[in-house]
């Protein structure tokens, strides 16, 4: 499925083919952190389909405790995150923050993973009071 991605500012604008049945909900404390939300929903692009279109975006490389290296990769301008992949390399393996995409409403996740530390709530939100809009 094609793809469409902006960040909220409007600088940075890509594309990128995705399935639909591999996009996953990361619970993990990294993605807690560098989302500033309780997880994180992310579609992995199919290999070499991921475009830059517009903007220069910036990445932060992150150091896991098993030493693995993963770039960041965010809209300097207003801090959106893009997508993570491989350091130190063109990456042509990329996971697209869902939330960037025009077609978000389209990719509900399949699966949910690092479950150990997501938070309690996550797991049903129907009984917490629901507000239109405030
Ligand atoms: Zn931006
Ligand atoms: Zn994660």
């Amino acid at each position: 499925m094609k793809i469409h991605g902006s960040c909220h500012c409007g600088d940075i604008t890509f594309e990128a083919e995705v399935d639909p049945e591999q996009v996953v909900v990361c619970h993990c404390t990294d993605c807690q952190t560098l989302s500033g939300s309780a997880y994180r929903t992310v579609a992995p692009a199919l290999v070499g389909s991921y475009k830059l279109l517009s903007g220069s975006p910036k990445s932060y490389i992150k150091t896991a405790q098993d030493g693995t290296k993963r770039a960041q990769v965010f809209c300097p301008e207003c801090g959106t995150p893009i997508y993570s992949g491989p350091a130190g390399e063109e990456s042509t393996m990329v996971g697209i923050r869902v939330g960037t995409l025009r077609e978000r409403d389209q990719l509900p996740p399949r699966k949910q993973v690092w479950c150990g530390s997501a938070q309690d709530w996550v797991q049903d939100l129907s009984s917490i009071t629901k507000i239109v809009s405030h």
